[in-house]
């Protein structure tokens, strides 16, 4: 069971710094999702020891790995472009892994077999790289990084250049494989926002090298704590408070689509406990398969809205709960 810290670590490019704190409990599954650029593979990258760190201190399960050859980290690792040998076959590829492990032959190969069990690959032994799927090959990439039994398994996009049927099945798939390696930490960057809320155990939004938000994906999701974080976690509505009142508390509101109801008549509810946002003339709907999708306008700001039905009129009427409402002052969320 090992838990990983990375306490004030720092690395700095001639253009980017990257700085930070985090820490994934034993046997979690950790997601850390970013604009492009914002930092994610290097801290893939520092974990697994292929970059120095600056300044700063990486643990590993209490040992102290921040100087530590890769090999002893004990880590796994997948890329996006899975980076196996194309002309060796799945079998010499994943005994590669285990090149420093002294393994008398017959356990190598029943350790082969068990980790090709494990990725669905069961008697691809023989085949050749270049003769598989994208998928199969992140599978192959994923039996190598569990190879060695790794405490840490860091997944760079590793589904990103499949398509979205089969990145939907491994991904579940990745998420099994999590679990059963009981006490195994997994360290997943990504940069799709469904895939890391359905996955995770917990979500570290990343923006300019620094940590935004490390929190539960429902946590990330309803509560969100900047709203970079509640732009970047899924759709929703920003409000400048301006529109409401002149309180100086706060000067952003923020809801979610599924937080709106539409009525085509006025609102004649409890305006103490809801939101209410007269005359939003409809702008389009998007069919989301379940829900449509309703963009409004009310005075000049766009307005999303999550409905079973189409709206009939051209003019409703929106309220949303107090409590589901986010409210910010300078980016942050205050209450
Ligand atoms: P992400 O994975 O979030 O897209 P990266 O961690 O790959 O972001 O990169 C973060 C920033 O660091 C980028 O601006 C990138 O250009 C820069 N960077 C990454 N590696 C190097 C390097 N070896 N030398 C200089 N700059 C680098």
């Amino acid at each position: 069971m090992s838990e990983l810290i990375l306490e004030n670590v720092i690395v700095e490019y001639p253009n980017f710094k990257l700085d930070l704190s985090f820490k994934a409990e034993a046997g979690e599954f950790v997601s850390v999702i970013g604009p492009s650029g914002s930092g994610k593979s290097t801290i893939l990258s520092v974990i697994s020891g292929l970059t120095p760190i600056k300044e700063g201190k990486i643990t590993l399960g209490g040992r102290d790995i921040t100087h530590e050859k890769i090999q002893k980290r004990h880590v796994g690792i997948v890329f996006q472009d899975y980076a196996l040998f194309e002309n060796m076959n799945v079998s010499k590829n994943i005994a590669y892994a285990l090149k420093f492990h002294k393994m008398k032959r017959k356990e190598k190969k029943e350790t082969k077999d068990l980790l090709l069990s494990l990725v669905g690959l069961e008697g691809f032994d023989k085949r050749k790289i270049s003769t598989l799927s994208g998928g199969q090959c992140q599978r192959v990439a994923l039996a190598r990084a569990l190879a060695t039994s790794p405490e840490v398994l860091l997944l760079d996009e590793p589904l990103s250049a499949l398509d979205a049927n089969l990145r939907r099945h491994l991904k579940d798939e990745i998420r099994k494989i999590h679990d059963k390696a009981e006490g195994m930490t997994t360290i997943y960057v990504t940069h799709d926002i469904e895939e890391a809320l359905s996955i995770s155990d917990r979500i570290v939004i990343i923006k300019d090298g620094k940590v935004e938000m490390s929190a539960r994906p429902e946590e990330i999701y309803q509560h969100p704590a900047t709203q970079f974080t509640a732009s970047f976690s899924g759709d929703g509505t920003f409000l400048p408070a301006s529109l409401f009142s002149d309180n100086e508390n706060y000067d952003t509101i923020f809801f979610r689509p599924e937080s709106v109801h539409m009525t085509e008549s006025p609102f004649h509810g409890d305006f103490k406990m809801h939101l209410c946002l007269d005359n939003c003339s409809v702008l389009s709907t998007e069919y989301r398969g379940s829900r449509y999708l309703v963009n409004l306008d009310f005075r000049g700001h766009l307005v999303k809205a999550e409905t079973t039905d189409i709206p009939n009129k051209k003019i409703v009427s929106v309220y949303i709960r107090k409590p589901l409402i986010s409210f910010f002052k300078d980016e942050k969320l205050i209450n």
